[in-house]
């Protein structure tokens, strides 16, 4: 009789403190956390989330790394998000950026704010960005920087410099 009163005792101490843990939102949770300090690029379409990753080196970054993918977006159907913590970017990472995800706007965040949001745009001409697909192309054999002229912006059109390929977005690949 004695033993099962404790018990029942310990079984109300339990209930109490399950009562005590702070309630946590789901919602809050699934969302990727705030960066102090850093960069977030926002609006990537799904198809480039990995390629601007890429051309961050983010699998070599050794500060904090969030990236997410389909999430939903007025502007752009779906969209990826990527925050890297303790990185802003050059202005060379952002044009690349603007020809992989030509709609992304990047911000730079301090004391967890947006300190500057800067919209990309697909410059004009191209430097050391993309790799020519011409097997026979001087910038694949020799070491010359690629150079390419944009010729349409949306969908993406280039021109090679050095042998006039012309390329367009699918075949676009980053140096
Ligand atoms: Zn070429």
């Amino acid at each position: 009789m004695k033993k099962k009163s404790r018990k029942r005792k310990e079984k109300i101490r339990a209930k109490k403190a399950a009562l005590n843990v702070p309630q946590h939102d789901d919602k809050h949770e699934l969302k990727i956390s705030a960066i102090e300090e850093g960069t977030v690029i926002d609006h990537i379409p799904t198809d480039a989330i990995f390629k601007v990753a890429e051309i961050l080196s983010l699998d070599r970054h050794t500060g904090v790394v969030s990236i997410a993918t389909n999430l939903q977006s007025k502007r752009i159907g779906k969209k990826g998000i990527i925050k890297v913590g303790g990185k802003s970017l050059t202005q060379e990472e952002v044009n690349k950026i603007a020809v992989v995800a030509p709609d992304a706007t990047v911000n730079l965040i301090k004391n967890f704010n947006v300190k500057e949001k800067i919209k990309v745009k697909a410059p004009d001409v191209v430097d050391n960005v993309i790799k020519c697909s011409n097997p026979v192309c001087i910038t694949n054999n020799e070491q010359i920087n690629t150079k390419f002229y944009v010729v349409k912006k949306d969908p993406l059109k280039v021109k090679c410099h050095y042998c006039e390929r012309i390329m367009s977005k699918e075949d676009i690949e980053i140096v």
